[in-house]
């Protein structure tokens, strides 16, 4: 009788070991680790939105465990819109300071809280109000498309806001034949290169996706072989030029559920990765370490605090806030 046994084992090829440890990488990145603490902690705000008839909408690029307190989960302004719908008295806006902003703008009734003061956006403090009249003084037949990663103050000297989903619609519809469009230069060269109108564009950019090199990406789609790229048009041109697909966080789950191909490499902010799994579970999602620590400012400790005490109240000046409704409501109709 044999000592030995001839076996074989069937190990896995390397495509899919590559996967798995893209995916431990991603997990470890912002990990969701649950202890008691913060079950408390999600229960205790579960039960202050009852209390105070509040709504929690939470930003796609939060901490995981922020997505478990949260009645919404999006991109700003499909959290804003909810804002608008809801009969809550209170809304909790787990982003950064100019989504709560253009929340208020939209519900001007409602009590709008941002758990952290300090979350701002790197991309939106580059527009201030003293270079934007600059600006509009040197191409006064130019008129004012900004992005809605803008101050309030920005919103009312523009003429129309755009998100990176309807940007393009919405230059194409501006009877001028210059645009000045504002904060971010990688979203503004991308429209310039699909639109016959002269882009005056704005020295801003993201600092999240401004990072990322086309090395790091052509490095991760060599190893996970027939991988489709979606970008965000924050992204620098030279990574926009190696997508199969370029949108913003609200049209990525739609191309990957229509898209034929299984892997997907998403190049924003990582944490995208975790509202992807959970709306298209049957397809894989992979993403480079790349935090918005504005982003991952907010915490339960934080939220429950805000809501509990009414605690960072966002207060618009009348004048501004009329002002700049108007260029959300302009935009809202596209
Ligand atoms: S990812 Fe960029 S644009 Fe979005 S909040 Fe962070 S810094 Fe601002």
């Amino acid at each position: 009788m044999p000592l030995f046994h001839n076996f074989s084992v069937k190990l896995p090829d390397s495509t899919t070991i590559l996967k798995v440890i893209f995916i431990i990488k991603d997990m470890l990145c912002t990990p969701l680790i649950m202890t008691t603490e913060k079950e408390k902690l999600i229960e205790e705000i579960i039960e202050l939105k009852k209390q105070k008839n509040a709504i929690i909408l939470a930003h796609n690029y939060q901490r995981p465990e922020m997505y478990k307190v949260a009645d919404f989960i999006g991109d700003s302004l499909e959290l804003s819109k909810q804002a608008a719908k809801t009969d809550a008295d209170i809304i909790l806006f787990c982003g950064v300071q100019f989504m709560a902003e253009t929340a208020k703008i939209l519900s001007p009734k409602k009590r709008v809280l941002l758990p952290n003061l300090e979350a701002g956006c790197s991309l939106a403090d580059m527009a201030t109000v003293e270079k934007l009249a600059e600006v509009k003084k040197q191409h006064p037949n130019a008129a004012v498309v900004s992005y809605v990663n803008t101050s309030a103050e920005i919103k009312a000297m523009t003429d129309i806001c755009c998100t990176s989903m309807n940007a393009l619609k919405i230059i194409n519809s501006i009877p001028n034949k210059e645009i000045i469009f504002l904060p971010d230069i990688n979203l503004g060269k991308y429209i310039a290169s699909k639109t016959d109108k002269k882009i005056i564009l704005w020295d801003g950019y993201c600092s999240v996706h401004d990072q990322l090199t086309p090395e790091m990406l052509l490095e991760m789609k060599n190893d996970i072989k027939g991988s489709k790229v979606i970008a965000h048009p924050e992204c620098k041109p030279e990574i926009l030029e190696l997508a199969d697909h370029i949108c913003g966080t609200g049209g990525m789950a739609k191309f990957a559920k229509q898209d034929d191909g299984n892997d997907f490499i998403i190049v924003t902010e990582c944490d995208m990765v975790n509202k992807l799994r959970q709306d298209v579970p049957e397809k894989n999602f992979f993403s480079f370490c790349n935090i918005c620590n504005f982003m991952k400012s907010t915490t339960l400790e934080l939220a429950k605090e805000s809501l509990l005490e009414i605690k960072h109240e966002i207060e618009i000046p009348e004048e501004t806030l009329k002002k700049a409704r108007k260029s959300l409501d302009r935009m809202l109709e596209f």
